[in-house]
Order: structure tokens, then C-alpha cells, then sequence
């Protein structure tokens, strides 16, 4: 089951709840002031953007052994 974010429309309070798929929500309350039906938050996937490639240096690690 995935987990929600929700927020209350009457005090802002943020919660995550775990709701069955295609839940909407509209029974849960607001665990700090029990307002009915929290806005859901649609979390955005967090971009985990490439981080640009790995460092170009490419080290060369001694084999042969200078002689
Ligand atoms: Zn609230």
C-alpha cells in the first residue's frame, strides 16, 4: 500500500497515510485538530537527476611497474 501525503485544509498540518489504491482519502482526519477530508498532496517523484557523469579522470592504476 502506498503512503499519502495529506494536508489539512483547516489547520495546514501535513500527514502521510497509508490508503489502499485509488483511495481519496476523504475519511481520514486531520490527527491534530480532526478536520475531515485533507487536500491530498500529490508528492512529486523526487528527480533524482543524473549527477552528471563520474569524474573523467580515468586512474590508470599502475600494472606494469616501473622497472
Ligand atoms: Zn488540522
Amino acid at each position: 500500500m502506498p503512503i499519502y501525503e495529506y494536508r489539512c485544509r483547516q489547520c495546514g498540518a501535513v500527514f502521510e497515510a497509508l490508503q489502499p489504491l485509488g483511495a481519496d482519502g476523504s475519511e481520514l482526519t486531520c490527527p491534530k485538530c480532526g478536520a475531515p477530508q485533507p487536500e491530498k498532496i500529490f508528492s512529486a517523484f523526487a528527480s533524482s537527476g543524473h549527477d552528471g557523469g563520474g569524474a573523467g579522470a580515468r586512474s590508470s592504476c599502475g600494472t606494469g611497474g616501473f622497472t
